[in-house]
């Protein structure tokens, strides 16, 4: 260590930054387990308390008590629509251009095909080589059944912008990379695609909840995500879309069920699309997922953005001081970015990513002892930030198991040779 290195931070440290911490009140809204440190919101978000109390009066009140009329007197058949518009004020949305609806993937093959239709012209379907595959592989499964001459272009991420040109109809891009927190400059990109024609599909699964996200200031023209990761709306939430204002009349998407009719109870034989962002729903919202994701993304509206931001950076910082000055030996790699900012280009998101040959076995020693991150293959570890329910605390004890489990080569037990089916 040289001279003029900042000293490294102790447990007490720790704990005096978490009672001058502003957020440190919402940590008590998630139930969070006895002994365990969590570490993988960026993959499930924890249970809000606040979910089973709302998910019920919705099961024994409203189903309950008012049977079938609780679509109209409960809104249960606007919710993806009066949803959308409550998570717009986290993404810089406006209303009606959000529908929360389907499933990440289901959705971006819909905001696909209609991007792809409002460029018939052009190809090319513009990509990096570390998209988070179910995007690839719907666009794989898009262009096949268009059967119209698509193709799906993957770059790395440093040579997107050489790659845009004339002959690409959408750029296609997920903001935050999953496996090392990597972000891509949306307004910049989404500029530069635009600047020769090219439409923007986001896809904010690893973004909405971890970073301030301001689509319409980006100009994007279409988005997705999910809500069960950093908005923590439970295993399998409801997905959600995004279609900018000035493009809702000319996007059609293929799935076109009678709830995106422009009249469903008319029970029309021919498809006629509603107005707006409804022709992107396409059946019965189900109804359990959406109050709770409604109950869950209360508490991210009532948290200041700025203060996540700046707190996850804070957390993640700590992480990575602690790691390489306790773990250094044992050849943990850092393989996420090591810059972060609370302003754009924000350049890495929630989680911090080391990269370890034992990589799997690590993860898997570290559950044992209560601290849970997760893998990805082939090698790296992924830790997630999320400020509403970390401390400084917990970043510090995490570190303390994370050096007892390399020290006392906790990793190497063989039962870690065979990986589980979800890691
Ligand atoms: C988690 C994730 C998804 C998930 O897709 P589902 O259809 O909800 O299973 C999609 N894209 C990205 C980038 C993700 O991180």
């Amino acid at each position: 260590m040289t001279a003029s290195s900042p000293p490294i931070p102790t447990r007490a440290d720790c704990l005096a930054l978490d009672a001058e911490d502003s957020l440190r009140r919402f940590r008590d809204r998630f139930a969070l387990p006895e002994g365990v440190i969590y570490l993988d919101g960026n993959s499930l978000g924890p249970l809000p308390k606040s979910v089973p109390e709302r998910v019920n009066r919705m099961l024994v009140e409203e189903w309950g008590g008012h049977l079938i009329t609780g679509w109209l007197k409960d809104g249960w058949m606007d919710l993806p629509l009066t949803l959308g518009d409550r998570l717009a004020e986290l993404v810089g949305a406006d209303p009606g251009e959000i529908a929360v609806v389907d499933t990440t993937s289901v959705n971006l093959f819909k905001m696909l095909s209609a991007a792809l239709a409002m460029r018939p012209d052009r190809k090319v379907i513009l990509s990096t080589t570390d998209n988070f595959p179910t995007d690839l592989y719907m666009a794989q499964g898009l262009g096949a059944l268009l059967d119209k001459g698509h193709e799906l272009r993957m770059v790395a991420p440093d040579d997107l912008s050489a790659a845009l040109d004339e002959t690409v109809a959408v750029l296609m891009l997920t903001e935050v990379d999953f496996k090392t927190g990597r972000v891509h400059d949306m307004a910049r990109l989404t500029a530069a695609a635009h600047e020769v024609g090219t439409l923007t599909l986001w896809d904010l699964a690893h973004s909405a909840g971890a970073i301030p996200v301001d689509l319409n200031r980006s100009s994007a023209d279409f988005a997705v995500g999910c809500s069960y990761k950093y908005l923590n709306a439970g295993p399998g939430g409801p997905a959600w879309l995004f279609v900018a204002s000035r493009h809702q009349v000319a996007a059609h998407q293929p799935l076109t069920g009678w709830l995106g009719h422009a009249e469903p109870f008319a029970f029309d034989l021919d498809y006629r699309p509603a107005d707006g962002i409804r022709r992107h729903v396409c059946s019965s919202p189900g109804v359990i997922g959406l109050v709770a994701f409604e109950a869950a993304l209360d508490i991210m509206l009532e948290a200041d953005m700025a203060a996540m931001r700046g707190k996850s950076i804070a957390l993640q910082e700590l992480f990575i001081t602690l790691v390489e000055s306790q773990c250094g030996d044992f050849g943990l790699q850092l393989a996420s970015p090591r810059k972060a900012s609370a302003t754009v280009p924000y350049l890495r998101g929630g989680q911090v990513s080391f990269a370890h040959p034992k990589g799997y076995g690590i993860v898997q020693a570290l559950i044992r002892r209560g601290v849970i991150g997760d893998f990805r293959d082939p090698n790296i570890l992924r830790f997630g930030f999320t400020p509403l329910y970390v401390d400084f605390v917990d970043v510090f004890d995490a570190v303390e198991h994370l050096k007892a489990v390399l020290n006392h080569g906790e990793h190497l037990d063989p039962r870690y040779a065979d990986r589980a089916s979800v890691t």
